[in-house]
């Protein structure tokens, strides 16, 4: 039997110049002014330190958002996976570090390709199994010359990836060393545990720690003969005091840009929330509840529920597609009515959507694909 393909008449495809109000729900939207409004104060404070950002793009998985920030003094920008560094190198935006282990056969299989194709794409290892790995899959694919650049990933206290400082981070840089395939160019090592510790002197304190650990690696890294020139770590919640101790020559926020109620709980409103998930009120369930269109598909909960951004209302999840809204004081919600939600983790939502809507005063005036969407391996 043939299987006839139907396509609707009418496609939807919001044009630049619609107004919000115009956009079906659920919808993401990026105020504007707001998100230059972040960028403006982290690259504004930390350019001047002399610190390269290189900006994690595993936030918004988008090569125009990445080439927005590079006009904004950024130097490059980081991946957490090899399939997102394929995703942007495709586009023609080069300049990658994947911050994550490339580990397995088939992933060092793609990672040879990739190089093939980018040279300017960075790595980290953390283990002699991981740099075996590599060394191995670049010997199979034939490659006579050119090496990966390579940093040296140290557990400098989130006990996620990363080698131990000392002796392993010593005999793993030698090891690298004598590769035909690696250069070791750097050392990472992220403190993401310490990214919303909500005391600020704390935080300060155990990042100068965590710090110091990667800062001393990389000067006995260098007393054993290695040429150490990059030195890279820091998020949203601790970048302003990475850049304050010296050695570090690199900083990778991502949350920045758009924020969430997590980070804003943690950190304060220094950045603003510049991203929302648009709803509607569909349906009525009792005189002050609603329900609306944005559940688990639209907003993750991992890290706490959604805030409506109109103060108020309270959101609860009704399943994949559905929410609630209720209120004791708030203006009544009627069916039909809009409202924007203020995710509570931005990368783990983001990667739910395919699009940003971006808006100045509720026009929209730009529309970016979530291009990496969905690129977890
Ligand atoms: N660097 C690494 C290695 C990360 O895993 C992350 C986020 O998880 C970041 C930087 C960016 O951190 P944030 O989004 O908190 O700014
Ligand atoms: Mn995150």
């Amino acid at each position: 039997m043939k299987i006839q393909v139907v396509r609707a008449t009418m496609p939807y495809n919001p044009k630049i110049g619609t107004p919000i109000t115009a956009l079906d729900t659920p919808s993401m939207v990026v105020d504007l002014s707001l998100m230059e409004s972040n960028i403006d104060k982290l690259f504004s404070h930390l350019l001047t330190t002399g610190i390269r950002i290189r900006p994690h793009l595993k936030t918004t998985k988008s090569v125009a958002l990445a080439r927005k920030l590079v006009a904004a003094g950024a130097t490059g920008g980081c991946v957490a996976k090899l399939s997102e560094a394929e995703v942007f190198t495709d586009q023609g935006f080069t300049d990658l570090l994947i911050t994550t282990v490339v580990v397995g056969k088939v992933k060092v299989g793609r990672l040879v390709e990739l190089w093939k194709r980018n040279r300017e794409v960075r790595i980290v290892v953390d283990s002699e199994a991981g740099i075996r790995g590599i060394e191995e899959g670049m010997k199979e694919a034939g490659v006579q010359e050119g090496k990966i650049m390579t940093l040296l990933d140290l557990d400098v206290g989130l006990h996620r990836t990363g080698c131990q400082p000392g002796e392993e981070a010593l005999r793993l840089a030698r090891l690298v060393r004598q590769s035909g395939y690696l250069e070791l160019i750097g050392v990472q090592g992220y403190e993401g545990h310490l990214q919303h510790v909500h005391s600020k002197s704390e935080r300060r304190e155990r990042c100068l720690e965590a710090m110091s650990i990667l800062t001393k690696t990389a000067e006995a890294l260098r007393e054993d003969g290695h040429a150490i020139r990059v030195v890279t770590t820091g998020g949203t919640g601790t970048a302003e005091f990475c850049v304050t101790v010296p050695g570090v020559t690199e900083v990778q926020p991502g949350s920045f840009l758009f924020m969430d109620t997590d980070y804003r709980n943690a950190v304060g409103t220094h950045y603003s929330n510049s991203l929302t998930i648009l709803a509607t009120v569909i349906s009525k369930q009792g005189p002050k509840c609603v329900t609306i269109d944005a559940g688990l598909k639209s907003l993750t909960t991992d890290s706490g529920l959604a805030e409506c951004k109109t103060p108020g209302y309270t959101y609860g999840v009704l399943g994949d597609e559905h929410g609630s809204l209720s209120w004791t004081d708030a203006p009544d919600l009627e069916i039909g009515d809009r409202v924007e939600m203020i995710p509570s983790h931005i990368d783990p939502t983001i990667n739910l959507h395919d699009s940003y809507y971006a808006h100045r005063d509720g026009i929209v005036e730009e529309i970016w694909s979530v291009d990496a969407r969905g690129k977890v391996q």
